[in-house]
């Protein structure tokens, strides 16, 4: 019998999704619910719950050692509470105790959902062999996690690295967090083609306003579409290069769906990266796609687990 084994959930505003994982982050058993996100709370855990009796079901779980939870922020570890901005129904909703009342009392471990994809991607992805990282995801929000020294840097609460909310405008639009001129507020995927369609980009006949589509014009060399991903870019470079600044990341990952654009964001990344992070302790500093794919976040909790089962 396999005695390695964890628990991971993956909770996010869309889709809850469970897995159990061994030791070398292979997903044996997976079980996946929409998230009922503008439902109540008690009809969101049972969501969850129902994600995890599959689980349980398993004849693989009496090898489970421990549960990892990543989920969408913010998230406090050390109240074992979450409050996800896009999920009304749970603020301060104690989503530990209730899936250690499901998991028959096995250690839970709870992190952000920045913070697991940092886990992923150090373990198994593009920063594998970095002691220091800074992993970002740039989609609907901008989120992120850190490595230092060598080991997962959640902080304490779970949410160390939500580079999205560093303020690189100090005058700049309000932003839903309420500061101003977040980097999420200027790089995130709706704030790409928000700004595409105020400059005067109109989408094709199929009408898709996504930041994809913009991605696709600027490829095609619209100066618009392109004009808005270099702004994002400058952004995405300037809170990269702060982090850098603090903390010494060696490697900036960068996954998540914007992120899928390749070069239309790339390209004026590592240009603009030129432009803020000038000391020469943060001139190595290198940039690259993320390299875990659509379990990154399962993979994350699985790791964060399996530290504290060792
Ligand atoms: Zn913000």
């Amino acid at each position: 019998m396999q005695t390695d084994l964890v628990a991971a959930l993956d909770i996010g505003g869309t889709k809850i999704a469970g897995a159990l994982v061994d030791g070398q982050g292979r997903i044996l058993v997976r079980a996946q619910r929409a998230t009922p996100a503008q439902e109540d709370g008690e009809t969101v855990m049972r969501a969850a719950e129902e994600v995890l009796n599959l689980l349980t079901a398993s004849p693989l779980w009496s090898g489970v050692r421990a549960v990892g939870i990543g989920s969408a922020g913010p998230v406090d570890a050390g109240a074992g509470t979450v409050s996800p901005v896009n999920v009304p129904g749970w603020r301060g909703f104690p989503l530990v105790d209730r899936v250690r009342a499901v998991t028959g009392g096995l250690p839970v471990e709870l992190i952000g959902d920045g913070v697991a994809i940092a886990a992923a991607e150090h373990w198994q992805g593009a920063a594998r062999g970095h002691d220091n990282a800074l992993c970002m995801v740039v989609s609907t929000g901008v989120g992120g996690g850190l490595v230092l020294g060598g080991r997962l840097h959640p902080g304490p609460t779970g949410n160390a690295g939500h580079i999205g909310h560093i303020s690189v405008d100090l005058d700049g639009d309000l932003c839903p967090c309420g500061s101003r001129g977040c980097v999420e507020r200027i790089a995130s995927g709706p704030n790409i083609a928000r700004r595409a369609l105020e400059g005067g980009w109109r989408p094709g006949s199929d009408g898709d306003t996504s930041a994809a589509a913009v991605a696709a014009a600027a490829r095609a060399g619209d100066p618009v579409a392109l004009a808005s991903f270099e702004r994002a870019a400058q952004a995405l470079a300037a809170g990269i290069a702060a982090t850098a600044t603090l903390v010494e990341p060696d490697i900036a990952v960068v996954g998540g769906g914007v992120a899928k654009a390749g070069d239309v964001l790339f390209a004026p990344l590592r240009t603009a990266l030129k432009n803020y992070a000038t000391l020469s302790f943060v001139q190595r500093l290198t940039v690259a796609p993320a390299q875990m794919g659509t379990d990154a976040g399962l993979v994350g909790a699985a790791a964060a687990a399996l530290r504290e089962s060792r």
